[in-house]
């Protein structure tokens, strides 16, 4: 284990009297760096933040504090930091007793937790390849091995940790930025009974990426589980779902150019998907249901069509469409009638328009989108129901929150058309007639979110805790930090916010097109300081913006958006007769994931923008209900590559996750608050504490540190909210008079 700077007098930092030795605590802090960032000599300098980071990374010490938020460098490579003897060293430990880590941050939640009685959530952030799934990953590991358990919960145990893989087989692909990257947000309970042992678990998942189905960028993939199918399926199984091995056989695996990927083992992971299937109990029924679709997805990719002598689509070769016949359980002819035609309803009757070849590619396309995100969503329902707890006496949960990152550069354009010269007419040209899905509004969605996260932040730390302050009376300089609640507005306010103007004109059907869109927006937003188009570009900001984009100035950076495909990608629209086919399937999973009632509602679905918003909001209230802990990741290069620490992308990281105001409004600030009855509650075991053991006089300020930190960590919890621990001496001594 790396020898730590640690608050507790360590080896080096103490001489033979056991008195703390400064020279050695010094030459290890030089090395190493500090443990805390509040700890930092010059602790308003990012330059000093860095060199911190830099260091420690280098000493493959990943993990930093500032205060109880940790921070986390991502170090590409395995280390030996997250043994079952690690596990258990950090456990009941009080948080600065040990160098930082992630079981130091889960294990505190689980504590107080337990002590308290109360429910925790913990954020992780960062950029996409940045650990954030990692890190739940390992915090969930962390629980189903130190936290009691019976011989009864093991299940729920092994149903918990094996969730994960089977998500990721559907939900992860490769990305330029991520071998393993989430394609959705997840947020999952962890229940604990009264003794602390798991007992379930519950998630909610938001935003499965679609498009990727149809659609993946150079040197992407599509979701791992069509790979893991191709190669791990054995003969039989392939055999009945129609499907050869060979992945460049099918239009839907090979647009990223890269089915094979060096630092993915498909064969094995689909026999851990399989394992997880059975424990998470799947029936033989759902399984083969579940691959059906599967297939199916693969086989409507296959599908082409071509012109009938009328101009209308017909399809090319029938084989495709008699395996989906066949595995979705649904009549062919009428199959084949959906794809290639359309119903309208007017005037209570019912008439059917042939597509032309344009917009049959668009429904098989639809379709796929369809039937596998709402399978998606069945997939996270099952497990769901698996880990469902049945007891009901009342639980504490610890959420772990797993979201995608804020999505600041351009990737999803620039993979797509450098090189070819943007045009506005390329890209309709690409859009209308090939049918390249926009992930414009994804992203548009996925900084919203990052949006919200950040006032949740500010909301709960930094602005609560100044407030607090100010109520009880306290000296306090105000710590200034921008408030991103304009931007939040901006994008969600009603009939004012962009999602509203957004859904407004998806009401216009035929009359509204993305450009309309953009015009409602200069006209309804343009004054707005975080919003610019072409149009206000020149006196808002000097950088060029193509006419069919407009740019959101948000608080991590600017982001431009094109506009073409909002509208189509925010109604999400599947012809009407696509639907029935579905509805009156005879794969389970299909019937479930599209039922008739759909149909008959003459409602107009939610948009999928407002679906999200609304989900954003209940996610964000069961968030506020929560006590926090942070973990902010960091990515620290393009390359993944272990050591490498590229200071241009580092420092734009530390600044947009808001990490240098974080470390002000600590390091001015109480480190810990406890509720008075607590506080009191707690401290009468203790006056009997031996008074000796802070006598100790010292000039020094860093010998100050080190005598208060221990306090911390021997006493951490006996002084808090509104009765608070100051990292003075003479402070502490005040407020442990007025509480003795
Ligand atoms: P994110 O979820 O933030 O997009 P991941 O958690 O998937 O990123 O991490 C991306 C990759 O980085 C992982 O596949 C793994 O190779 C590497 N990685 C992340 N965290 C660690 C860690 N703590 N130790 C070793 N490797 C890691
Ligand atoms: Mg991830």
């Amino acid at each position: 284990m790396p020898w730590p700077t640690t608050f507790v007098l360590q080896k080096e930092e103490v001489d033979e009297n056991g008195d703390a030795n400064m020279e050695g605590a010094l030459i290890a802090r030089d090395k190493v760096g500090v443990q805390d960032f509040v700890l930092l000599d010059s602790h308003t300098s990012e330059a000093a933040f860095l060199n911190n980071l830099r260091k420690r990374y280098q000493e493959n010490l990943i993990y930093t504090y500032i205060g109880s938020l940790l921070v986390s460098v991502n170090p590409y490579q395995e280390l030996d930091i997250y043994t079952v003897s690690q596990m258990k060293l950090y456990r009941g430990v009080n948080f600065f007793e040990l160098p930082p880590h992630l079981y130091a941050i889960a294990d505190n939640a689980y504590r107080v937790m337990c002590n308290e009685y109360n429910n925790h959530f913990i954020l992780i952030s960062g950029e996409s390849g940045a650990g954030k799934t990692e890190a739940s990953k390992k915090i969930l590991q962390y629980y189903a091995v130190t936290c009691p358990t019976t011989e009864q919960l093991q299940t729920v145990r092994d149903r918990l940790l094996l969730s994960n893989p089977v998500l990721e087989a559907f939900g992860n692909a490769k990305t330029l930025r991520n071998d393993n990257s989430s394609r959705f947000g997840k947020y999952m309970d962890i229940q604990f009974d009264f003794k602390g042992a798991p007992v379930g678990g519950h998630i909610l998942s938001y935003l499965i990426e679609k498009s990727r189905v149809v659609h993946q960028n150079h040197g992407e993939r599509n979701f791992h589980i069509f790979y893991q199918l191709l190669e791990g399926g054995d003969k039989d199984l392939l055999c009945w779902l129609g499907l050869e091995r060979n992945p460049q056989k099918y239009t839907y695996l090979i647009q990223g150019r890269c089915a094979k990927v060096f630092s993915i083992n498909d064969k094995n992971d689909w026999k851990i998907v399989r394992k997880a299937f059975s424990i998470i109990d799947f029936t033989e029924k759902d399984i083969e249901h579940l691959f059906g679709i599967v297939a199916s997805v693969l086989h409507l990719g296959n599908i082409q069509f071509e012109e009938d002598s009328n101009g209308h689509a017909i399809i090319r070769d029938g084989s495709q469409i008699k395996w989906i016949s066949k595995l979705l359980g649904a009549h062919l002819s009428i199959l084949q009638e959906a794809l290639t035609h359309r119903k309208i309803e007017a005037r209570s009757e019912e008439v059917l328009s042939p597509l032309n070849v344009d917009l049959a590619f668009y429904a098989r396309d639809a379709v796929a989108k369809a039937i596998y995100g709402r399978t998606f969503t069945w997939l996270v329902n099952k497990i769901n129901g698996s880990l469902a707890n049945k007891d009901s006496t009342q639980k504490t949960v610890i959420g772990l929150l797993d979201i995608y990152g804020f999505e600041v550069l351009d990737t999803n354009r620039y993979g797509l058309f450098l090189g070819f010269g943007v045009t506005w007419g390329y890209r309709t040209f690409l859009h209308e007639f090939l049918s390249v899905p926009s992930a414009q509004q994804g992203k548009f969605c996925i900084n919203y979110c990052n949006e919200k996260l950040q006032q949740l932040l500010i909301e709960m730390t930094l602005k609560a805790e100044q407030e607090e302050y100010e109520l009880e009376g306290i000296e306090w300089e105000p710590i200034p930090y921008f408030n991103n609640k304009i931007i939040c507005d901006l994008v969600e306010q009603k009939h004012k916010g962009i999602i509203s103007i957004l859904d407004e004109e998806c009401l216009r059907p035929g009359e509204a097109t993305d450009l309309s869109f953009l015009e409602k927006l200069e006209e309804k937003v343009g004054d707005h300081a975080h919003f610019v188009t072409r149009k206000l570009a020149d006196q808002k900001t000097r950088k060029s913006i193509d006419w069919v984009d407009f740019r959101l100035l948000h608080y991590a950076g600017e982001v431009t958006y094109c506009a073409v495909g909002f509208l189509e990608k925010n109604n999400d629209l599947l012809y009407r007769n696509l639907k029935e086919v579905l509805c009156n399937s005879k794969n389970s999973i299909i019937r479930d994931c599209f039922l008739l009632s759909e149909l008959d509602n003459r409602r107009r679905p939610e948009t999928v923008a407002t679906q999200f918003k609304n989900s954003l909001t209940s996610l964000i209230e069961i968030l506020m209900s929560k006590e926090p802990s942070y973990i902010r990741c960091i990515k620290p290069n393009e390359n993944k590559e272990p050591g490498k620490f590229d200071d241009f992308l580092i420092r734009h990281q530390v600044k947009y996750l808001g990490l240098m105001e974080h470390l002000r409004v600590r390091r001015a600030g109480f480190a810990y608050r406890r509720k008075y009855e607590l506080f009191l509650q707690r401290t009468k075991i203790f006056i009997r504490f031996p008074k000796t053991l802070f006598a100790t006089e010292d000039a020094f300020e860093y010998r100050k540190h080190l005598l208060i930190s221990r306090l911390q960590a021997k006493y951490k919890g006996f002084l808090g909210k509104r009765a608070y621990q100051k990292k003075r001496k003479a402070d502490f001594w005040r407020s442990w008079d007025i509480f003795c």
